[in-house]
């Protein structure tokens, strides 16, 4: 074993023990939106809630967080408890350079909330749409991370099922964090529940298969693929006509893409999972010795060493201006706690 994957596999070892301690206890923390945060305004909504820009009160330097806030009744209605309760769970006890931070987990008697370092540059959905589609340089920049980061939640059994450009994050320095683990789930063996998002589902997911860590790779095969090429390889108005291509996995791959790419987003967006990179022998190993990875230091990567494509801009601590503008929605106030017993361990 080379030297450098031993230093690898003592940190992943050390990195999961770290993980599954802070998991197992599940601490709560006596916090307040209305005393401790002045709410500024939203940043943008996911599928159960939204998130909002929001001013720690009770620090002296100025800090503020991007505060996930989900209706319990809301939640319970779509079915989402488990999820919930496994994003904030997970996001506990994580830590890695390009995964989102989470500060705080609290909860009143209509919602719970999530507070999470705010990220400033915005969403890489955002910058994509604006450049049309990225060079190769970036996209292996910001591939290379999300590779890292998936590196470290396989080890530690978790998987994400719902990477997009949506759920990437630009930070100040130009470098990325993962957000949303509303699907995040720690797995022993398969998986089974229909979730994601529709271009960026696996086949084993569509055909109802139980499924594994595979998926991730797979979607990390399209998110390549319309990094660098401006639009996911699988698109339709109707989704059963989507997930028809999906299945079939015929790709069609732009002229400009180079031969080193393209190589590698065959062995990703491969319906035979028996086949897929990333889930063969070798792991993770086959997609970061891939030519197209060749350039790439993974050590510096990970200390953020290395100069980024792009740094957004950001006029210090809580520049909100790369976020659009979103629609205001009044909060609800109950007397009574809602979901107490569903939501007691939150
Ligand atoms: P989510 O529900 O986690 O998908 O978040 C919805 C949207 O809120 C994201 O797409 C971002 O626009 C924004 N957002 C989420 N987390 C953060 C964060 N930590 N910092 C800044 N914006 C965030």
């Amino acid at each position: 074993m080379t030297s450098l994957i031993w230093i690898l596999l003592q940190f992943l070892t050390r990195a999961k023990k770290q993980f599954n301690e802070k998991y197992e206890k599940n601490p709560k923390c006596d916090v307040s939106l209305d005393e401790d945060f002045d709410v500024k305004r939203t940043l943008g909504s996911g599928s159960f809630g939204r998130v909002v820009l929001a001013e720690y009160k009770k620090s002296k330097k100025k800090k503020v967080y991007a505060v996930k806030i989900m209706e319990k009744a809301k939640v319970m209605k779509q079915k989402q408890l488990d999820h919930t309760m496994n994003e904030k769970r997970i996001l506990a006890s994580i830590s890695f350079p390009f995964i989102v931070k989470q500060a705080f987990a609290f909860k009143d008697n209509t919602y719970i909330y999530i507070a999470l370092e705010f990220v400033s540059g915005g969403e890489m959905f955002h910058h994509l749409r604006n450049a049309g589609r990225f060079g190769e340089m970036r996209t292996r920049f910001y591939a290379s991370q999300v590779l890292l980061a998936f590196e470290y939640m396989h080890y530690l059994d978790l998987i994400h099922r719902d990477l997009k450009p949506e759920n990437l994050l630009i930070d100040h320095k130009g470098y990325l964090k993962v957000t949303d683990f509303g699907f995040c789930k720690k797995i022993k063996g398969r998986a089974w529940t229909f979730c994601g998002t529709p271009e960026y589902l696996a086949p084993e997911i569509i055909l109802s298969k139980g499924y594994g860590k595979a998926v991730d790779w797979w979607s990390f095969g399209i998110l390549m693929f319309e990094m660098a090429s401006g639009q996911p390889p699988f698109q339709a108005e109707k989704h059963i006509k989507m997930y028809d291509m999906i299945v079939s996995g015929k790709v069609e791959y732009p002229k400009h893409f180079s031969a080193e790419l393209k190589d590698l987003l065959e062995n990703l967006i491969q319906v035979d999972v028996t086949k897929r990179y990333g889930a063969l022998r070798n792991g993770v190993q086959d997609i970061k010795n891939h030519k197209f990875f060749a350039p790439v230091d993974y050590i510096a990567t990970y200390q953020k060493r290395l100069e980024a494509p792009f740094v957004p801009e950001t006029k210090g601590v809580g520049d909100d201006s790369n976020f659009e503008k979103q629609d205001e929605e009044a909060m609800k106030t109950s007397e009574t706690c809602k979901f107490e017993e569903e939501f007691k361990d939150f």
